[in-house]
């Protein structure tokens, strides 16, 4: 299997629908780096609210693979008789996420697989007991999760993972971890990266290390991902380091969860503008959620400063009225539709610009080779999201474009889905030295359109990213966040001129493209270039480094018959 193929597998695996469900809010272990300890007391939830649970897994998200979690769900008297109720609702698969401990006694062990566990990941942090017991404070249970994950590969009927926090203290024995779970039969790992939450934070001293300065170590283990007998994955891993293994990382789909995991810490403060408790300086930089945070925070303030370029409506005519100060409203026509006149410029996309007439100062979005020739004599400007179809037309005619340069922009497009991006993405490599002039440019590297005129893209609102009382959609934006501004940058980007001002490249692009694609500027282009982003944008991003994060006043615009705001984002533990 190709890399790209291989990519696509594991993209298809982690998005399988899988409903987590919580059994106890108890564990016997106490892991230095728990995310949980905050919503742990002791509890052992009752069989009737976890079957509830479970059932809503299937009627609402029909889901097919479950997750039966903790704390530890061992723990609970009845998880065996849970296994055997989440089969009975038509789940096909069951896994659990477990320190192994009580699997440790055959008993035990027999009486869960019966039930129907398909899967066990196992968590183990160290290669010895001195170090396993130490980061899970639990005396003897590093012997435990050996007999355990023993029985369990020899046993042959579950499926047997393991999940590995990486750490400051472990980080150096790493390979040996893996290497003894390879020798008990484990070819699974899923490598998680250690993050500023719960236990892990009070434990900073121990945990966090210098990414930098283990990169090496650590791509040694990662590059066994690429052989195909082993499954490795790479969770909550700084993306940049795995340049050349680009297979390895993960969807970022996957952003969904992380933020789903805290969508009632920030629903309050999207609706309340109250902080989140956990947003600091010192301590969002080893975040893996931190360019989400600082993106949610700009969407905040764009509400809150009325920085609309571009309200977004599509084919939902009567809400134009919504959004009366953004310089352009975003409309799409239904084909065969008339345009109406909404009495302001418009940034209009239609499957035939053939006869309509646009307002002074609008722009015109062609998506077809067909609308270059339709769109020559409108007055407009004209931007040519660039797939592979446009770069081609561009190109066959480039003069077109040239006659009246101004008018034209290029821009960047990016697609929610690796699959789609690879597919459709132009060769920028190939596309941008074909051009016999520069053209303006937006939404893309400096280094993937060299020579071009560099300009920065007008914020957008999209209606649907709002609920029908006015508050942001928190799906909704994640979404918007991996398709257009989840981005990265390779290690190398530290030497380029422009690293302070330049975001990088969409990450779904660069996990089939590579970060190779990124080359720090150099010669005449690099002056330019800096210049140009200087110009663009005088301030350097406002970092958390320079002070205390934007928490913004709540502002609402409500959009009648959008959805309402889910009840798992705002009644506590709807979401497990
Ligand atoms: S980046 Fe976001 S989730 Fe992460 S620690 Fe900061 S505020 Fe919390
Ligand atoms: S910082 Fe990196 S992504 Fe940006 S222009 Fe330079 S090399 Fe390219």
């Amino acid at each position: 299997m190709d890399p790209i193929a291989r990519t696509l597998e594991h993209e298809r695996i982690a998005n399988e629908s899988k409903h987590w469900v919580r059994l106890v809010a108890a564990c016997n272990s106490r892991c230095l780096f728990c995310l949980d300890s905050e919503a742990q007391d002791g509890k052992i939830l009752p069989f009737d609210d976890i079957c509830r649970e479970i059932r809503r897994g299937r009627e609402e998200k029909d889901a097919t693979r479950v997750v039966l979690s903790g704390g530890e769900a061992s723990l609970h008297p009845r998880f065996h008789e849970l296994i055997r109720y989440s089969k009975e609702q038509g789940y096909t698969w069951v896994q659990t996420v477990t320190n192994g401990r009580r699997y440790a006694d055959r008993a035990y062990f027999n009486r869960v697989v019966e039930a129907g566990l398909s899967e066990i990941t196992f968590s183990i942090h160290g290669h010895t007991a001195a170090l396993h017991d130490h980061l899970t404070q639990a005396p003897g249970s590093f012997d435990q999760i050996v007999k355990a994950m023993i029985r369990a590969v020899r046993d042959g009927r579950v499926v047997v993972n393991a999940d590995v926090v990486i750490n400051k203290q472990n980080v150096d024995y790493l390979e040996k971890i893996v290497a003894l779970c390879a020798q008990i039969g484990v070819r699974e790992y899923d490598l998680l990266h250690v993050i500023p939450q719960g236990e892990a934070w009070e434990h900073r001293e121990q945990l966090f290390y210098d990414v930098d300065a283990y990169s090496e170590s650590l791509r040694r283990v990662f590059r066994l991902g690429l052989n195909p007998r082993f499954h490795v994955w790479t969770n909550r891993f700084p993306v940049s380091h795995l340049e050349g293994m680009e297979e390895l990382i993960q969807d970022p789909h996957k952003m969904l969860d992380e933020v789903g995991g805290r969508r009632m810490q920030f629903r309050r403060y999207l609706d309340a503008a109250e902080p989140i408790d956990c947003r600091h300086t010192e301590r969002c930089p080893h975040c893996f959620i931190e360019p989400f945070c600082s993106a949610l925070d700009r969407r905040v303030e764009q509400l809150r400063d009325g920085d609309v370029g571009i309200w977004w409506i599509g084919s939902r005519f009567e809400l134009a009225s919504l959004h009366p100060e953004a310089t352009l409203l975003g409309v799409e026509l239904p084909a065969g539709a008339a345009l109406p006149d909404f009495g302001r410029p418009l940034y209009l996309k239609a499957e035939d610009f053939t006869g309509l007439s646009l307002p002074p100062h609008s722009v015109a979005v062609a998506t077809l080779p067909e609308h270059l020739a339709q769109l020559e004599n409108q007055a407009c400007e004209v931007e040519i999201p660039l797939d592979r179809g446009m770069a081609a037309a561009v190109l066959a005619d480039p003069e077109r474009l040239h006659r009246n340069a101004d008018r034209y922009i290029l821009h960047g497009q990016t697609w929610i889905r690796m699959e789609e991006s690879a597919a459709n993405s132009p060769d920028y490599q190939a596309f941008f030295p074909a051009l016999p002039l520069p053209l303006r440019t937006r939404n893309l590297p400096a280094c993937l359109c060299p020579g071009m005129r560099l300009e920065k893209a007008p914020r957008r609102l999209d209606q649907h990213i709002l609920h029908d009382d006015g508050r942001l959609a928190i799906d909704p934006i994640v979404e918007e966040y991996i398709e257009s501004e989840y981005k990265a940058k390779s290690q190398r980007c530290k030497t380029c001129v422009v690293a302070d001002r330049c975001e990088g490249m969409q990450l779904q692009y660069l996990r089939h493209a590579g970060f190779k694609v990124l080359q720090p500027l150099t010669g005449s282009w690099a002056t330019q270039a800096d210049a140009r982003l200087k110009l663009l944008q005088p301030e350097l991003p406002r970092g958390l480094a320079k002070g205390a994060p934007p928490q913004a006043p709540v502002v609402r615009v409500p959009v009648p018959g959008n959805r309402p705001v889910p009840e798992i984002d705002v009644v506590p533990g709807r979401r497990s």
